[in-house]
């Protein structure tokens, strides 16, 4: 199915409310070349996390699906495949945009049933890509969840959310609100390669630094790291050290996982351009999406006192304290959106 002039009839399985959404239109814009956006009338905007994904937060709300950031390694790019558009370059350019999320978003907030658990925002495409300039759905589902008493998180390579940031302030007056920012290299030519479309590590430095001024505790995600790519101890030491100068509170960092059609996508760039690296990530990967055992032990070893030495192991990443009882703990951020 090519979606262009197509009703939105796909069963996403991994989005239960996209599955029952209306079509609306198709829209392309000079400002955003290469980008094809497909508007749609989300049914629902929460979606529940199964029991049994490990995962640390019960519930999410993904205003986009695809993501424009583009990051070749994205555990999301199978998500793309369950609307029969390809996980490489369609993800990267064909957008989904749920344009009355936040409405939807209120009246789930209303339900009676509804109790508080804290809400993820970030967990699965990235909400602060370029789309928000244009669609400005934040704002309206920060609101809600403010206003409705529900704690929230939100983890983004997107220096947009400098936009949001008095609002945000705003609402962790209200409810706790727990800010990440993802940053896992600072090699500009790496970062060209892997994240052709997120803001330049600078960028995300100096956006750690406004969440900082502006009295959040900031959480980084130093994720993926890339072996044989970010992984070096001088290069790590050299991130921990900015994150550290920048404002950060703490930081976790995660190795690349490769699931699906990731995998391929991100050994066809790593083909073409560290292609004696091929092997050691046919070794390394060779038994499932996950490093090997003795890999992510070794980058433990190597991580944690990077991260007692810029004094970024405290967890603590909650905002100003809310006047309202906390009705369940904050959600710890796993991922790297
Ligand atoms: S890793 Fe995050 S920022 Fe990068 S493409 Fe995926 S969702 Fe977007």
């Amino acid at each position: 199915m090519r979606w262009q002039g197509q009703s939105l009839d796909a069963d996403d399985g991994a989005l239960p409310g996209l599955s029952r959404a209306d079509f609306v239109r198709t829209v392309r814009t000079p400002e955003f070349d290469g980008i094809t956006f497909h508007e749609v009338l989300c049914k629902s905007a929460l979606n529940e996390v199964p029991e049994n994904s490990k995962l640390p937060f019960r519930w999410t709300v993904n205003p986009i699906r695809g993501c424009s950031h583009a990051c070749r390694y994205c555990f999301a790019r199978p998500t793309h495949e369950y609307l029969e558009l390809d996980a490489g370059a369609d993800f990267d350019s064909q957008l989904v945009v749920k344009t009355n999320v936040a409405a939807v978003l209120r009246r789930e907030l209303r339900r009676k049933s509804w109790r508080r658990e804290p809400v993820a925002l970030g967990t699965n495409t990235d909400p602060y890509q370029r789309a928000e300039g244009r669609y400005r759905l934040m704002p309206g589902i920060i609101r809600a969840l403010a206003a409705s008493g529900t704690p929230f998180s939100v983890l983004t390579k997107g220096t947009l959310l400098r936009r949001d940031l008095p609002l945000l302030a705003s609402a962790a007056g209200e409810v706790p609100v727990r800010l990440a920012v993802s940053l896992s290299m600072l090699d500009p030519e790496l970062h060209r390669g892997l994240e052709p479309g997120t803001p330049a590590p600078k960028a995300r430095l100096e956006l750690i630094a406004a969440l900082a001024d502006a009295g959040f505790a900031v959480h980084v995600m130093v994720a993926p790291v890339i072996p044989y790519l970010t992984d070096g101890s001088e290069q790590l030491d050299a991130l921990f050290a900015a994150l550290a100068g920048a404002g950060a509170e703490s930081a976790t960092a995660v190795p690349m996982h490769l699931r699906g059609s990731t995998k391929g996508w991100f050994l066809g760039w790593l083909a073409e351009h560290h292609p004696a690296l091929l092997r050691r990530y046919r070794q390394l990967y060779g038994r499932g999406a996950q490093v090997s055992p003795e890999y992510a032990s070794w980058l433990r070893a190597r991580v944690d006192p990077l991260r007692e030495r810029h004094g970024l192991v405290r967890d603590s990443a909650v905002s100003a304290p809310a006047p309202r009882p906390e009705p369940g703990p904050a959600p710890q951020l796993a991922l790297f959106g």
